[in-house]
Formats: C-alpha cells, sequence, structure tokens
C-alpha cells in the first residue's frame, strides 16, 4: 500500500490559500512554510526531487497538527490528513531519528500492551493521590488532565451484560488504548445508552487499538497491522461504535489502511453520531429543559473531518441543556495526540486560547467527544471546571 502523497493529491492544491485562515499553525505564526499550502508545495517538491526529504523538511510536517480544519474548508477537497500520513510514512523511512522511533514504538506497540497501560495508569492514580503532581515535568503534568485514577486495571473488551432480550441490532464497541483505562466512565455511558435503544454491544477481544495514532506518526506498518485486525475482529456486528472521535474518523478511514477495510468504514458511527440518530427516531428519550447551559466544544477529528457538529448539541438538547458555542471556527485546542508532548510550547499555546474561549462562553460544563481534547481542556482550565463526553452528560441526566 502506498501511502506516499500522489501526483493526483499534489496537484488538487490551486494554491488558493482560503486554507490559511483556519490553520492553527499558521495562524500563530503567519508563516506559510506552518500553513497547509506551504506543506503541500513541500511535499511536491520532495516528491519531484527538487529539494531532500532532510530535517527541515521533517520539522515542517512535525509542526502541523494533522486537525484537518484545512481539508474542510479547501474547496478542491485535498485530501491533506491523508497526505501528511503518507508524507510522514515517507519521512519514518528517509529520516530515522532516535525520537521518531520511540514515538512511533509507543503508539504502534505499547499502546497494545495493556499490562504495562494499566500499569501507568495506576501509578498516575497513586501520584494524584500523592498529591505530588507539580514535582512532574510539565509535560508530564498533562496527566492532570486525567480524572483521578484508579489504582487497578479496567477494562470493557469481554464485557456483554444487559444484552436486551430481542435485540434490534449489534454494536461492536472499540475499546481503544487510552479510552479503556482512562475514560472508563465514557465506554460505561455508551453502553448504556445503546443498550437502552435496545442495541446488543459487544467489544470483542480480538480487537486491538484503531491504529490512528500509529497513522499520525508515520508508523504506516504498524497502522496496517492493527486495521488488518480489526476487520476481523469487528465482522458480523452492525454497527462499529467509538466513542473517542479521533478513533471513529480513523476507522471510518480503513480502506486506505487494510484490504475489506471499507467493510468497517461502512459500518462505522461515531456515538454522538448514532445517538442522534436514535434520539432523532424516538428510540431515545428527549428529557425537560433544565433551564442550565452546557457548553460544546468541536473535536478537530469531529468536526474537520467528520463534518458532526449538530450531532453533540442534540444530545446535549436532549439531556435538558441549552448547548453554547465557544468557537465558531472550530480551531484546535492543541491536544492533537503526542503533538502536546513534542510540540509542547504550540500545543500550550492553543491549550490556553482554548481556555479562554470556553471562560468567555460562560458554562462551567464543557463537553468535548475526543478523550486527547478532554485531557488538554482539563488542563487548561481550573477546577471549578467540569469537562466531559456528551454521551456520559446524557448518560447522567437520563438516570438522574
Ligand atoms: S489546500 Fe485547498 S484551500 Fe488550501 S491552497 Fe490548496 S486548494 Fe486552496
Ligand atoms: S492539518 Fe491543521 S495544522 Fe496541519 S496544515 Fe491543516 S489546518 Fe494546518
Amino acid at each position: 500500500m502506498d501511502l506516499v502523497p500522489t501526483e493526483a493529491q499534489l496537484s488538487a492544491c490551486v494554491t488558493c490559500g482560503l486554507c490559511l485562515p483556519h490553520c492553527p499553525t499558521f495562524r500563530l505564526t503567519g508563516d506559510e512554510v506552518a500553513s497547509p499550502r506551504g506543506r503541500i508545495a513541500a511535499m511536491g517538491a520532495v516528491a519531484a526531487g527538487l529539494v531532500p526529504s532532510d530535517e527541515t523538511y521533517a520539522g515542517m510536517m512535525s509542526f502541523c497538527l494533522q486537525c484537518r480544519a484545512c481539508e474542510a474548508a479547501c474547496p478542491s477537497h485535498v485530501p491533506f490528513g491523508q497526505m501528511m500520513e503518507g508524507a510522514r510514512a515517507r519521512l519514518a523511512k528517509d529520516q530515522p531519528s532516535w525520537r521518531g522511533r520511540l514515538r512511533r514504538f509507543l503508539v504502534g506497540r505499547v499502546l497494545n500492551m495493556k499490562w504495562l497501560l494499566a500499569l501507568v495508569t495506576s501509578s498516575i492514580g497513586l501520584v494524584q493521590r500523592l498529591g505530588v503532581m507539580r514535582l512532574l515535568p510539565k509535560q508530564v503534568r498533562l496527566a492532570r488532565g486525567l480524572r483521578p485514577q484508579r489504582i487497578f486495571p479496567h477494562t470493557v473488551v469481554g464485557v456483554h451484560d444487559n444484552a436486551p432480550a430481542e435485540p434490534a441490532g449489534s454494536v461492536a464497541l472499540l475499546a481503544g488504548c487510552i479510552m479503556d483505562e482512562w475514560f472508563p466512565e465514557v465506554h460505561d455511558a455508551t453502553r448504556g445508552v445503546l443498550q437502552m435503544a435496545g442495541l446488543e454491544v459487544h467489544s470483542p477481544e480480538s480487537q486491538q487499538c484503531c491504529g490512528a495514532l500509529a497513522a499520525h506518526e508515520g508508523g504506516a506498518g504498524d497502522a496496517q497491522r492493527m486495521a488488518a485486525r480489526n476487520v476481523g475482529a469487528f465482522a458480523g456486528f452492525d454497527f462499529i461504535v467509538a466513542d473517542a472521535a479521533g478513533c471513529s474518523a480513523h476507522l471510518k478511514d480503513y480502506a486506505e489502511w487494510a484490504k475489506d477495510g471499507s467493510s468497517v468504514a461502512e459500518r462505522t458511527k461515531d456515538v454522538t453520531e448514532l445517538v442522534a440518530e436514535l434520539i432523532g427516531a424516538g428510540r431515545l428519550p428527549s428529557l425537560d429543559d433544565t433551564g442550565e447551559q452546557v457548553a460544546v466544544h468541536d473535536p478537530c477529528h469531529l468536526r474537520h473531518a467528520q463534518g458532526i457538529v449538530n450531532e453533540p448539541r442534540a444530545i446535549v438538547r436532549a439531556a435538558g441543556y441549552t448547548p453554547v458555542e465557544i468557537d465558531p471556527d472550530g480551531l484546535c485546542c492543541g491536544a492533537a495526540g503526542l503533538y502536546m508532548v513534542y510540540e509542547h510550547d504550540t500545543a500550550e499555546e492553543l491549550g490556553i486560547m482554548k481556555a479562554a474561549q470556553i471562560r468567555g462562553a460562560g458554562p462551567t460544563t464543557v463537553v468535548s467527544a475526543n478523550s486527547g481534547c478532554e485531557i488538554q481542556l482539563r488542563a487548561h482550565l481550573d477546577n471549578g471546571y467540569r469537562v466531559l463526553h456528551p454521551i456520559e452528560l446524557y448518560w447522567e441526566a437520563l438516570n438522574v
């Protein structure tokens, strides 16, 4: 599978520049080389052999958040996300730095080591309980964006309870990598809501991490291996549901990553998409208005990569709250997977901007349908704010 940006993809860019104001790194720097158009020009120059695939080129690519805001704004439908994944896969071969290798090892291998994730989770849990977070380096302190951690491991894999007597359909729930350990409440809410709608929810044991982070880091081989495994694990289910927008966006791109990957892509729904549909069809209730407001943060991989905007707002309304907008442009919060660690200063700047937008909007409850964004928002908002997934808000309201 050749992931290098193709000539057709490169020539689709007509250099109009309409994407530039939507690009967070261009907005921060005003620099063409930090813009989508500049990056596409560099990809083209490397592909044509006009410039080397060297450290300067690697730096240009690695500064991109892969937020795909440029893709959503582009009138020529340039598939920027796919091109950046291809460019990074090529760089992994051309510029095999130890940092890059370590990042790819982390997202391609470690994220599938459940025992190690459980150990890290327990350690963070201990550090949080001992109250010594401020002693950690600032990147590690992003862990303060995690909820108080459990000491004992947790998994949704293999859990199959409360099955409806006559299910209206079957769902395979993606357990994910960090979702399973760090966001078990989101999985619980997803299962509860879908079961309430009469769906049977499984989380097959043979599944692995979706491979999104590996694809973003240029680990094409690992991403393909994980996709091939999941194509088998998710066979036979009516829907495949992910409750982190980065994962649902990647599952919808599986046609690029695995033979028969389109069979997964066609059945995948982000949980906000499926639940909003079920509410609209009257299969899930809409609760009375509480008169309270909830701010809605749009994760890039929900809004830009999947075009899902109305659905989280519909869920907030069905939970009895009024959704409040925080940012009409949907600018990236700076999380972007490992970006918040290796491009820490830029991620920090974007996180501070996003937190200011939230403070300006008013409500102190914020929903965001992606785990990385939740971590970033919690890390930049004070303790008076509550950040949760829209499905948790809805499940909580149903159970009051
Ligand atoms: S990526 Fe699209 S919007 Fe941006 S310069 Fe190229 S054609 Fe224009
Ligand atoms: S993916 Fe995001 S950061 Fe990268 S070029 Fe596009 S808009 Fe800019």
